[in-house]
């Protein structure tokens, strides 16, 4: 065996003890996921709409899965997140989730609504919803969330940027959807993407919790302005799903950053390939 062939198989095996390990204690924390797109999108943080609705069932099966609003405050639960508003929560998650009875947040960038999020990503696979979708998905009870107004990484933004952005798409969403909006989500999320600036101006806007990407659960004390979740990638399959939900991968929640996002994609990895 070639060298680079034993250091592979001596990784998965690694990685099947750890996703086969024991689950990290988590008494009276609560999880919140994040998923992006849900259908064909090419993209790494697309989940398929059979994975999804495969994951969905599962979940609603071993936890109570509540609105967002309660996660933080609440121990042993769920909440289901979408960063960003991609059409396809509309078309494809909305559909399974309303079959489960299970509640959800999208987070939303309101200039962006009805176009896309990024421009070099124009096809239709990536829409995002429209005004009239975002509207719908609130009427079924979805929260609706902020996201900014442009997907801006805040950090690098001057104080009255970040206002505009932060406070500008929670006044477009309530003004659109008629109901107040109480969570934002940092765009990106990890901790280099938000400053204490941007802590003050998400609570000075008057939304009562945010979220991060900060990889992990949630105690009872939590810093409310930087709630952790754990993100869902097409990497993950209803195997690594699981050992996300049950707490074996939170010995990984040290690795809030990019790299920890590249480790687990690439245990994923190794363990799809069999
Ligand atoms: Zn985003």
């Amino acid at each position: 065996m070639r060298a680079g062939e034993r250091l592979k198989s001596g990784l998965k095996l690694a990685a099947r003890g750890l996703i086969a390990g024991r689950p990290w204690p988590r008494a009276g924390c609560s999880l919140i996921l994040t998923y992006h797109s849900v259908g064909a999108r090419a993209h790494e943080m697309n989940v398929t709409p059979a994975a999804f609705a495969e994951q969905m069932v599962w979940l609603a099966g071993v936890l109570p899965v509540v609105p967002l609003t309660e996660a933080f405050a609440r121990a042993e639960c769920v909440a289901i997140t979408f960063d960003d508003g991609f059409r396809d929560n509309y078309t494809e998650a909305a559909p399974v989730l309303a079959r489960l009875g299970l509640p959800a947040t999208v987070f939303v960038v309101t200039e962006r609504l009805g176009a896309w999020l990024d421009r070099d990503e124009r096809v239709p696979e990536s829409r995002l919803m429209s005004w009239d979708e975002v509207s719908e998905l609130s009427a079924a009870g979805w929260a609706i969330g902020g996201h900014t107004l442009s997907h801006p990484m805040l950090s690098r933004l001057s104080a009255a940027e970040q206002r505009r952005e932060i406070a500008g798409c929670k006044a477009q969403i309530e003004t659109r959807i008629g109901r107040r909006v109480e969570a934002f989500a940092y765009p990106f999320g990890s901790a280099l993407d938000y400053t204490d600036v941007t802590r003050a101006i998400v609570r000075e806007s008057g939304y009562v919790f945010a979220v991060s990407n900060r990889y992990g659960v949630n105690a009872p004390a939590e810093d409310r302005w930087a709630l952790r979740r754990v993100w869902i990638d097409r990497t993950d399959t209803l195997e690594s799903f699981r050992a996300k939900v049950e707490g074996r991968l939170d010995r990984l929640a040290w690795f809030d950053h990019a790299l920890g996002i590249r480790a687990r994609r690439f245990m994923n990895q190794l363990l799809r390939a069999g």
